[in-house]
């Protein structure tokens, strides 16, 4: 693929002695739309954390929109720029509003006027579907309205592509789906790059181009969701499934 707007290849990590990604190799077509699952444990988290340089490889190279990831910091800061981030503990400011929340990163480091930062804001939390709360501080918030300021927060910052890790595994149930029905729309009228690690499955049919499979540090299988869930191929991914369906 050589338009891949995110590309790793042959991608070792280790955290002391333990490798933690083995010989990962992924490319993501612009706009493409990709579920990663795998038991916990397996790498997925430090595999997404490692796009936007929150952790570094140590061999093989990622490619993201063209810059390499080293320890060059203009290029740290030039990917960063790129890449939104939504994690499972939304990491909100706690003492900011969240207009505050979602303006602060467009003032200082799109520097944009007030002005315009909360107008941007505002149309991102209509988006998110809480224009409502903007006054609001974090805390006042349910954790599902948490979430979805997280996501409009990225999406202030204009990213080519948007990385979620585990975005409802935090959540109570009944608040899971207003979540993913974000995400969903998100997905369908953005044609936004995402990558998701996630096990709701719904979300993956309905969305996804693509579902990983990792284990172990490694990729071990991937297909379109269909194909994926209804007739896996590797033994470690059907285990996995009989024990997540
Ligand atoms: P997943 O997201 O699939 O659950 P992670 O990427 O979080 O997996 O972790 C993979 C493995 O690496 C786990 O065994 C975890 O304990 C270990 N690990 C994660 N972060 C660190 C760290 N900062 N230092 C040492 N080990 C870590
Ligand atoms: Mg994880």
């Amino acid at each position: 693929m050589s338009d891949a707007i995110i590309r790793l290849q042959d991608v070792n990590k280790w955290y002391g002695q333990f490798h933690v990604l083995r010989h990962v190799n992924l490319e993501v077509a612009p706009g493409e739309r990709i579920v990663i699952c795998g038991p916990s444990g397996s790498g997925k988290s430090t595999m997404i954390r490692c796009i936007n340089r929150l952790e570094e490889h140590q061999q093989g190279q990622i490619i993201v929109d063209g810059t390499e990831l080293t320890n060059d910091l203009k290029q740290i800061e030039t990917i960063r720029k790129d890449v939104g981030m939504v994690f499972q503990h939304f990491n909100l400011f706690p003492h900011l509003t969240v207009l505050q929340n979602l303006t602060l990163g467009p003032m200082w480091v799109l520097k944009k006027s007030r002005a315009e930062a909360e107008a941007t804001a505002m149309k991102y939390l209509e988006r998110v579907r809480i224009p409502d709360q903007a006054n609001k501080f974090p805390g006042q918030l349910s954790g599902g309205q948490q979430q979805r300021v997280a996501i409009a927060r990225s999406l202030c910052m204009h990213p080519k592509i948007m990385l979620f890790d585990e975005p409802t595994s935090a959540l109570d149930p009944e608040m899971v789906k207003e979540v993913l029905d974000v995400m969903v729309t998100l997905a369908e009228e953005s044609g936004m790059t995402m990558l998701c690690v996630t096990h709701e499955m719904g979300f993956a049919r309905k969305v996804a181009d693509r579902v990983i499979f990792m284990d172990r540090g490694e990729i071990i299988e991937q297909n379109t969701p269909d194909a994926f869930f209804d007739s896996p191929q590797n033994e470690r991914t059907k285990l996995f499934l009989s024990q997540i369906l």
